[in-house]
Parts: structure tokens; sequence; C-alpha cells
């Protein structure tokens, strides 16, 4: 079981579409760090982060450079004590940002190699609570126009969502508000509503927003404000009206403690790729459940929908905008509204890197 082999492979990947959210511009590809784990035995992890255009060549060198010597000739079962060695081992440059971008490709390889090993899907061997999660389609939409916006919701009700995201943060208010209106319209008041302000506003804008947005029903307004702005956070929360989402940009378990709490968020939305991976994304979900809260995820949701299957509190499943649908040998299953985590073993993604060669980096 001692780890022999560590490959770090970038990509850098077109989205099929040039996309906007609030808190960058368009953008019209990603990076994607890819690290395989293998041991004597010939069983090989597979795991991966995802950073803007760019960050990707320091994760990758992060993993290369620094995190393979430790790693070599350890035993892959002892993912936590790995994990530990990794973050204590970097914590003057670390505590976060990069190293947790890092660390999530590399704790995601361990952890999809030990389902591998044991022949057990990750949704099983983290917990098992049920293979059935909500999924909502989390389509990022801020610089269509109305109608592409509105194509893009019946797009996903016709693919089988009965929850949706849009984006907020246009330059007026009174646009924001005409959107959800428009979309609001269009589904109904049985399909279930999200949206997304990627950070957009100041906190006064943000509870002007929250109050002209209260009529609408929506399951929650995520990322209203910068994300460590964990007073503000739990100001709008007192006195918005609507239910907080917010996580993907904290990237430590003690970003979570503190938003959680301050009592500033509904539903905690951490992202494996950007929190340090599965082990502390399971933390997370743990000390939602500790605070009677639910759990959602952001972007990954291929092996997302096996943590959320995995706890008790797993209430959403973001599927992302980024999908790496068309390199993955086999689609998310989405079944009434509901994604069904696979039973294949490990995280069960089987890359095609062949197809993916061309956008090597
Ligand atoms: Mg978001």
């Amino acid at each position: 079981m001692n780890i022999d082999r560590i490959e770090t492979t970038l990509y850098r990947i077109p989205l099929p579409v040039p996309v906007q959210a609030a808190s960058h511009g368009v953008m019209s590809e990603f990076d994607l760090v890819a690290v395989r784990v293998g041991t004597a035995s010939g069983a090989t992890g597979v795991g991966y982060t995802v950073l803007n255009a760019g960050h990707g060549v320091a994760a990758a060198a992060i993993v290369e450079n620094v995190f393979k010597a430790k790693l070599l000739g350890e035993d892959s079962r002892r993912i936590e004590w790995l994990w530990q060695k990794l973050w204590r081992g970097h914590h003057y440059s670390g505590r976060g940002g990069l190293v947790s971008f890092a660390l999530a490709a590399v704790d995601t390889a361990l952890w999809d190699l030990r389902g591998r090993a044991l022949g057990e899907p990750l949704w099983r061997l983290l917990g098992g609570y049920r293979p059935e999660v909500r999924a909502y389609a989390g389509n990022i939409d801020l610089n269509f126009p109305m109608e592409q916006l509105l194509d893009g919701v019946r797009r996903s009700l016709a693919a089988g969502y009965r929850s949706v995201k849009m984006r907020l943060g246009r330059p007026l208010l009174r646009e924001d508000v005409e959107r959800v209106a428009a979309v609001r319209a269009l589904i109904g008041p049985d399909i279930e509503l999200m949206t997304d302000a990627n950070e957009a506003w100041r906190p006064d804008e943000a509870m002007r927003a929250f109050h002209a947005l209260r009529e609408f029903g929506l399951v929650w307004i995520e990322e209203p404000i910068r994300p460590d702005d964990f007073e503000g956070y739990a100001r709008l929360r007192a006195q918005g009206g609507v239910p907080i989402a917010a996580g993907e940009n904290l990237h430590t378990v003690a970003e979570f403690t503190a938003l959680i709490a301050a009592g500033g968020v509904d539903f905690p939305e951490p992202d494996l790729t950007t929190c340090g991976g599965i082990t502390p994304w399971m933390k997370v979900a743990r000390l939602a459940e500790a605070h009677g809260l639910p759990v959602t995820s952001h972007g990954a949701h291929d092996v997302h929908v096996h943590l959320l299957a995995a706890v008790p509190n797993g209430a959403y499943l973001e599927v992302h905008g980024f999908g790496l649908d068309r390199f993955i040998a086999q689609r998310l299953e989405l079944r009434d509204g509901m994604a069904i985590a696979p039973d294949r073993p490990g995280h069960g993604i089987e890359f095609d890197w062949k197809g993916m060669e061309i956008y090597r980096a």
C-alpha cells in the first residue's frame, strides 16, 4: 500500500460557452490539475482541483516540487495522517489559498485509491446515508441577455432539474429584480430557485437586494458580500429575510467554523477542490450537522455527489457549469431531480485522458 508514484498534469480547458459571474469577468477557460497516486500493487487513485486559468501551474508545482517527496514511500491508507503532514509542513506559507487547492487534488486521489482498493464507492465508505441527492443546475448566466437566461432555465427543466440557480449582480438592482421575476414567472411556484451574487455587493447594497428579492421565495442568495466578512453575513442573515449559502471561497475548516459560529450561513457550501479535499469537506459537513445546518456543494459534482450522499444533512448538489462531463466516461445520473451516487468503487470517475491531451498545458 506504499505510495510509489505521483503524477501531476495540468490542463487548460475551454468552456463551451464563455460565462460571467459578478466576481470575475467573462471566463472562457479554466485550469484543471489532475493528480494520480499509485502504489506498488499497481492500484491508482485520481484526484483533481480546478482553478482560474493561469493559477494551475502554481498548484501543480506545489504537488510536484513539495508534496511528492513527502508522500513517496508512505502508507496510502493513512489519509488523515498524510493530510496533517502536508498541512503542517506548509503552515507558514499555507493554511489556505493555493496549498488548499494542491492538497485537494492529492487528498481526493488518496480517497479514490482507498475506495478502489476496498471495492467500495466513496458514498458508502464515508457514511453511506442514502445514494440520492437533490441536484440543481448551477447556471452561470450573468452576462446572458434575458432570452438566453430564460432559455438556459428551460433547458435545465427539460434535463430533469426541479431546482435551478441564476446569477445576480447586474449593474442595477432593478435588473436583478426583473430577471428573478422573469425566471420565477417561467418556472412557477413549485420549482426551487437559488441565486448567486458572487460577492457583487457591499453590505448596504446586499441588504437592499435581500429586501427587494424577498418576495420571490428563493431557496437562498449565495455569496452576497465578500467571503470573509462573517459579521456582515450574520447581519444579513438576521435581517435580510432570505437564507444564505456560502463557502466556495473559504479554504479552511477554520474559516467555516468562524462563519458558522458567527451565525452567518444557512447553507454551508464547501468545495472539496478549494478547501483541501474530501478530508476537510467531511469535517465541514459534520460541523454543519452539529449546528443543525444542512450542507451543500460547489463544483466538482461527480465527486461531491458521493460526499453529500454519505452524510445525513446533505441538502443540494450543485451541478456546475464547468462540467467535465465531456471528459468523463459515465454521466451523472439524474432521476426526478435527484442525482444518484454511483456504485462504482472510489469516486468512480474514469477520465478520457486521451481526449484531454490536446488541452495539456
Ligand atoms: Mg457560487
